[in-house]
C-alpha cells in the first residue's frame, strides 16, 4: 500500500501530467470530427458499468514476464515516454548498442535519407527501384517484407489507432469473433490508453508498430529511425506484460532497404506493407476519395481473384473508414475469404517472446543485442538499480542515468540488462524524467503536435 506521502506525490504527478496527456494525444489530421480538450479529464478514469472498457478490469488473464509495469493510462505510465518526436540523441543505450553492432556487422545498408518532395526523393545515384535502395514507396519489394497474403486469405490490419473511432471497430471484430493486426502510433497509445487496452486485453488482437509520430521513415537519419521504432516497441512491451511485437508497418508505406534493415536487425521487426489501398484515409479531405468509392473498391477486391490473398490498407481513423470495413465484412465472409490477422497469415504469434496475448512471456529486451558482442552487454551493466516495481517510479528518484541524458534513466535500466534470461527487469522503467526529459512545455508539445499534424496533412494530400 502506498504511504500517504507517496499518494500525495502521485496525486500531484497526476495533476501535472494531465496537461502533458492532452498534448500527447496526436489530434490526427485525418479525423473528421473535433476533439474536445477534456478527453483525458479524470472522468475517464471511472468507467460506468456500460462502458466498453469496464470489463477489462475483471479479466486479468494475460500472463506477463513477471515484471510489475506501471498500469496503462496512469501518470507513471505516461511519464515513461517522450510526449512528441523522440530525441535521437537521448536513446536508451541498449538500442544504440544494438544499432552499432548491426552497423559493425555490415547489416545496415549505407543509403542516404530521402527528402520529401511530393514523394520521398533520393540523391542522384540512388535509384529508388534499384536493388540497393528498393523503396517500398516506389513499389520495390524487398524479399524480407510482407506484401501479399496466401491465396484465399484476407490479412486483416488497421492503421493509426488507437483512437476513439477505434471503439466501434474493436466491438465489431469481437462480436464477429475475428482478430486483426493493429499497427498503432505510439503517441496515440499514450493519448488513448483505454482504447489500447480494449484492443489488447478485451479483443486480444495483435498489437504492432506504426512508429511513434508517423513520419516518412526514409527521410529520417538512422538514429531517428531507431527512436521512432524503439519507443513504440517500448510502450507496447511495457503495456502488454512484456511482449515484444514482431511486425511494423511504415507510415505511407515508406520504407527502403536501410529502414527495413534497422527494423529487423535492431528490433527484430518484420516490415508489412499491403497489396491494395482503399485510400480510405482521404475520405472527406480536399481532393480525397469518397465513401462510395471505398465501398466500390472493397467490393471489387472481395469478389475478385483470390490469388494472391489480400492485405488491404485500412484505417481506424474515422467513422467512415471503420464503417466501410464493417459494411464490407458480410461480403468478405460470403465470398469465402479466410479472415486472419497478419501474424496468423504469417503462421505465428504477433509477439517474438510469447505465443499469444495471454500465453507465457519470456522476458526480453526491446533491442536485439548481438549475443556474440560481449562489449555491448558488459559496458551496459551500469550500477543503476532497476526497481522491482515500476509503479513506484513516480515517487521514487529515478535511478541514475547511464548515458548522461535525463531520458537515459529509463534507458539505463534497460541497458543494465545484458541477458534476457537472468532477470525480470529486462524492460526499462518508466520514470518521471523519461517524459520530462524532452524538455517540452505544454505549448511546445502542442505546437509540435500541430506541426506534425500539418505536415502529415500535407503529406497525405500528395501520397497515399
Ligand atoms: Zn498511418
Amino acid at each position: 500500500m502506498p504511504s500517504l506521502r507517496s499518494f500525495l506525490l502521485l496525486a500531484a504527478t497526476a495533476i501535472l501530467s494531465s496537461t502533458a496527456t492532452f498534448a500527447t494525444a496526436l489530434p490526427h489530421d485525418h479525423h473528421d470530427h473535433a476533439h474536445t480538450v477534456n478527453k483525458r479529464l479524470p472522468g475517464t478514469w471511472y468507467h460506468p458499468e456500460g462502458h466498453a472498457a469496464y470489463n477489462l478490469f475483471r479479466r486479468g488473464t494475460a500472463q506477463t514476464d513477471g515484471t510489475v509495469y506501471a498500469a496503462v493510462g496512469t501518470p507513471q505510465w505516461t511519464a515513461g515516454y517522450p510526449p512528441a518526436k523522440p530525441d535521437p540523441n537521448a536513446l536508451p543505450k541498449a538500442w544504440t548498442d544494438a544499432y552499432n553492432a548491426a552497423v559493425s556487422a555490415g547489416k545496415i545498408p549505407k543509403i542516404p535519407p530521402s527528402t520529401l518532395n511530393g514523394n520521398p526523393v533520393y540523391p542522384q545515384g540512388f535509384d529508388p527501384n534499384g536493388n540497393v535502395v528498393c523503396s517500398a514507396t516506389y513499389k520495390c519489394r524487398n524479399n524480407d517484407d510482407i506484401w501479399d497474403a496466401p491465396d484465399g486469405v484476407w490479412g486483416a490490419s488497421f492503421d493509426d489507432g488507437p483512437l476513439d473511432t477505434s471503439v466501434p471497430l474493436y466491438q465489431f471484430l469481437k462480436q464477429n469473433n475475428v482478430h486483426a493486426t493493429h499497427f498503432m502510433i505510439g503517441v496515440n497509445i499514450l493519448g488513448y490508453p483505454d482504447e489500447f487496452k480494449m484492443a489488447f486485453e478485451d479483443n486480444q488482437d495483435d498489437i504492432a508498430v506504426h512508429t511513434w509520430t508517423h513520419p516518412y521513415m526514409t527521410t529520417l537519419t538512422d538514429l531517428e529511425v531507431v527512436g521512432e521504432l524503439g519507443w513504440t516497441m517500448e510502450i507496447i512491451h511495457n503495456s502488454t506484460g512484456g511482449r515484444l511485437p514482431k511486425y511494423w508497418r511504415p507510415p505511407y508505406g515508406d520504407s527502403d532497404n536501410r529502414v527495413s534493415a534497422i527494423a529487423k536487425e535492431v528490433f527484430g521487426l518484420t516490415t508489412v506493407i499491403w497489396n491494395q489501398d482503399t485510400e480510405d484515409w482521404s475520405i472527406g479531405q480536399p481532393g480525397g476519395t469518397t465513401r462510395d468509392k471505398v465501398n466500390a473498391s472493397l467490393k471489387q477486391w472481395i469478389t475478385g481473384p483470390k490469388s494472391p490473398g489480400l492485405i488491404i490498407l485500412e484505417h481506424e481513423l474515422s467513422n467512415n473508414t471503420v464503417g466501410a470495413f464493417i459494411e464490407a465484412f458480410p461480403l468478405i465472409q460470403q465470398n469465402g475469404w479466410k479472415f486472419v490477422s497478419i501474424a496468423q497469415l504469417d503462421g505465428g504469434s504477433p509477439y517474438s517472446n510469447s505465443p499469444s496475448s495471454t500465453g507465457a512471456v519470456t522476458p526480453g529486451q526491446v533491442a536485439v543485442l548481438d549475443a556474440s558482442d560481449d562489449s555491448s552487454s558488459d559496458s551496459s551493466s551500469s550500477s543503476s538499480a532497476a526497481p522491482a516495481s515500476k509503479t513506484s517510479s513516480a515517487s521514487a528518484p529515478a535511478s541514475s542515468p547511464s548515458s548522461g541524458t535525463s531520458s537515459g534513466s529509463a534507458n539505463g535500466n534497460k541497458a543494465a540488462d545484458s541477458s534476457s534470461s537472468t532477470t525480470s527487469t529486462a524492460s526499462s522503467q518508466p520514470s518521471t524524467t523519461g517524459g520530462a526529459s524532452q524538455g517540452n512545455s505544454a505549448s511546445t508539445i502542442l505546437g509540435s503536435g500541430l506541426l506534425t499534424c500539418l505536415s502529415v496533412f500535407f503529406a497525405t494530400l500528395v501520397l497515399s
